[in-house]
């Protein structure tokens, strides 16, 4: 199973891709984390990455690209894998689109978180007070204004792929403003339909 999760920062991409990789045992390549871990190894890239990441920008194409490429040759990715925020543009999609037919594989679906980004917004708005109150460490690019930024970005240069992946006919859409159990379950509904829908055809005699 290969999947993307695409939707705005915030749209509990990250908390829905746990759980699919515990119901199909695949493994999640989240771009963010594996940036914000190079960021605090301090590797090349990391550095690179850390000053743009703050400011709520992408990093550039041909960075991402580089892991994901080397990430799903790793054993662990042999049964399958979620990509999470990633593709972010379409020319990481069409990168990837290379990654997978070079190595024979293809997506099974793409879902698409449908959210309200006011909504969004305000819990960014309201985690950062209640951490902060906490004195719990925030991520650096936590906070309302670079969630704006973070979301403008979405808007101009990831929403093309939801056309992208529409005309390839792979994209699942669930509402992303349900409750945590009742995404999941919208999930799990839409791929199995998809499935069914895609079921090989019996030869005819
Ligand atoms: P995320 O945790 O997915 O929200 O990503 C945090 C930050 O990492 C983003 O705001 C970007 O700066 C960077 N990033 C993550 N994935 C990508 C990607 N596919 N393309 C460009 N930048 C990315």
């Amino acid at each position: 199973m290969r999947l993307i999760l695409l939707g705005p920062p915030g749209a509990g991409k990250g908390t829905q891709a746990q759980r699919l990789v515990d119901a199909f045992k695949i493994v999640q390549l989240s771009t963010g984390d594996m940036l914000r871990e190079a960021a605090k190894a301090g590797t090349p890239t990391g550095l690179k990455a850390h000053e743009v990441m703050a400011r709520g920008e992408l990093v550039p194409d041909d960075m991402v690209v580089a892991i994901i490429s080397d990430r799903i040759d790793q054993p662990d990715c042999a049964n399958g894998f979620i990509l999470d925020g990633f593709p972010r543009t379409v020319a990481q999609a069409e990168a990837l689109r290379r990654l997978l037919a070079d190595r024979g594989l293809a997506l099974d679906g793409v879902i698409k978180f449908k959210v309200d980004e006011q909504v969004l917004l305000q819990r960014v708005e309201s985690r950062v007070k209640e951490m902060s109150a906490r004195g719990e460490p925030l991520r650096a690019d936590d906070n309302p204004d670079t969630l704006s930024k973070r979301l403008a970005a979405y808007r101009t240069v990831t929403r093309p792929l939801v056309d992208y992946y529409s005309h390839e006919g792979l994209l699942l859409t669930v509402d992303g403003m349900r409750s945590i159990d009742e995404v999941t379950a919208a999930i799990m509904a839409a791929l199995a339909s998809y499935k069914a829908d895609h079921k090989p055809q019996a030869r005819s005699p």
